[in-house]
């Protein structure tokens, strides 16, 4: 049973003034396996002067000085990896091997991009008639979801840190642990004071305070459109910056030339990694008509290659969903799903032999209009969707008729064909026939996918404020 009771501000664990607590549950197991204060208005408010006060030396320190912290940070969140792994697989219910290949990588990856990216960067520029400076934005605030622990919060603190910004970080209040862990590595990082605070609690109060508080001049937001759209109001009274990572509904566009088996292993692959709680899971599968049958069948035959069950049995690929609630939602959109097309597989209800655990039924439907709900809204679980075109350009006018724009994935052979629907798709990140991940790559989204870019040097580049000097002397 982990206990977090305090919070990290001003470089020290420090009590919360409230009292209340918050249960974290293990929804493979259905049972409380931690608590975390409720933090108050007060706590966040001591965050933020100490974020305020660490303002001054900190968004002057050099770029050597910003490379040494991300490196200790590095070496401390390796020095911790089994912990950090364990923590994710009890507080998410990611299967170990996800925990490590993808939570643990990923965490680790945004620091060690920091370092990369920081070390080319450049915060001055001669522009001919002026000189560009790049300063730190001011006081950031993070606000992070549940569904990747480790690396919705590190791409924020590496990039706050490559750009000198102090931050007051809320960690999303189903998984904090991984982020508690991470607090605990950057304390013995030796950051300046204040540099970085963390505020455990709701997003009611912890989350709406750090959208409206005047001292915080930027909030760095990754979660759902909703609570996007009231940061955005909130935010609004101070005109403080926002950046948003929000939700997508992202095509997979599968070309008449594709090997049907990678297809369909991609289109498995998007729904079960992570139990589809992926903001940019391909979840709108668009097959050639001809390839219907032959991929149908496909799927259904390595379905049993992705077994869902205990997080910690080893072979598992898929775990439960994070709670009682994402079950709920996951079940609606099944019903809907079974009224609005054909069930190619799964259902409602849970998985045989498991009840205990928020296991879900992987479910593929397929005949599925692009304009029906289960096509057309986020579910945030392992449920996807199969739509036939005749001809690629309708599909790539499918694919795009979403009010989403966060990702694309192609799969196929004719390289022109390839670019062409790469770069007809909109939206931020659009991936080749499963291409590597590039942490230096771009990530964010198009239309109500969000507002701004994570990652790397852009990522850096939205904790800075762009300033121009005419007539800076020369010597
Ligand atoms: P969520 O409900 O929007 O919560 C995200 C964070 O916002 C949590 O820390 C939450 O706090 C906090 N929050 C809740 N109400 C708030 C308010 N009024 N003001 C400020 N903060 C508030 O999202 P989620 O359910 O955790 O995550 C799933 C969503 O995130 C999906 O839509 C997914 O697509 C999206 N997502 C997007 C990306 C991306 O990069 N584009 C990545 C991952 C996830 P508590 O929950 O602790 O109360």
């Amino acid at each position: 049973m982990r206990n977090q009771q305090k919070h990290y501000i001003n470089g020290e664990w420090t009590e919360s003034t409230g009292s209340e607590t918050i249960d974290v549950i293990n929804p493979a197991t259905e049972e409380v396996m931690g608590k975390i204060s409720s933090g108050t208005e007060e706590d966040l408010d001591k965050a933020v002067k100490a974020a305020r006060a660490a303002f001054p030396t900190f968004s002057r320190s050099t770029k050597e000085e910003r490379i040494q912290w991300l490196e200790k940070i590095v070496q401390g969140y390796e020095a911790r990896k089994e912990e950090l792994i364990d923590v994710m697989t009890d507080e998410l219910g990611a299967p170990l091997s996800v925990s490590e290949e993808i939570h643990y990588h990923m965490g680790l990856g945004h620091f060690k991009q920091a370092i990369e990216s920081l070390s080319d960067f450049s915060f001055s520029e001669d522009r001919g008639g002026h000189t560009l400076l790049k300063e730190s934005i001011g006081v950031s605030g993070l606000i992070t979801p549940w569904n990747f622990p480790t690396n919705q919060v590190s791409t924020k603190i590496a990039s706050a840190i490559a750009a000198g910004s102090p931050v007051v970080l809320k960690p999303a209040s189903k998984t904090p642990f991984a982020a508690v862990i991470l607090a605990e590595v950057i304390d013995e990082a030796g950051l300046p004071k204040g540099a970085f605070n963390l505020v455990n609690g709701s997003g009611s109060v912890i989350g709406n305070g750090i959208s409206s508080h005047p001292d915080i001049d930027f909030v760095s937001f990754t979660g759902s459109g909703s609570v996007g759209e009231t940061i955005m109001k909130k935010a609004a009274e101070t005109k403080k910056k926002v950046a948003l990572e929000l939700g997508g509904k992202s095509p997979i566009i599968v070309l008449d030339d594709a090997d049907v088996e990678d297809a369909a292993k991609t289109a498995l692959s998007n729904i079960m990694t992570n139990t589809g709680q992926v903001c940019s899971a391909g979840t709108r599968v668009f097959i050639p008509q001809s390839m219907k049958e032959s991929f149908e069948k496909k799927i259904v035959e390595l379905l049993p290659t992705f077994p869902v069950g205990d997080p910690r049995k080893e072979g598992i690929a898929t775990g439960p969903l994070v709670s009682e609630d994402q079950w709920d939602t996951v079940q609606s959109y099944i019903e809907k799903g079974e009224k609005e097309a054909t069930l190619l597989v799964g259902g409602t209800g849970k998985p045989e032999g498991l009840k205990t655990g928020y296991y879900a039924k992987p479910t593929i439907f397929t005949d599925v209009s692009n304009d029906s709900v289960i096509a057309q809204e986020e579910i945030f679980g392992p449920v996807s969707t199969i739509i036939t075109y005749e001809n690629l350009e309708d599909a790539i006018e499918m694919a795009n008729d979403t009010v989403y724009g966060l990702a694309g994935f192609v799969i196929g052979k004719d390289s022109e064909l390839l670019s062409h629907v790469a770069s007809s798709i909109k939206a931020g990140r659009i991936v080749i026939n499963n291409a590597e991940t590039d942490f230096n790559g771009p990530f964010g989204g198009y239309k109500q996918s969000g507002i701004g870019r994570e990652w790397g040097d852009f990522g850096i580049e939205e904790y800075l404020e762009i300033k121009s000097v005419h007539g800076m002397p020369t010597s």
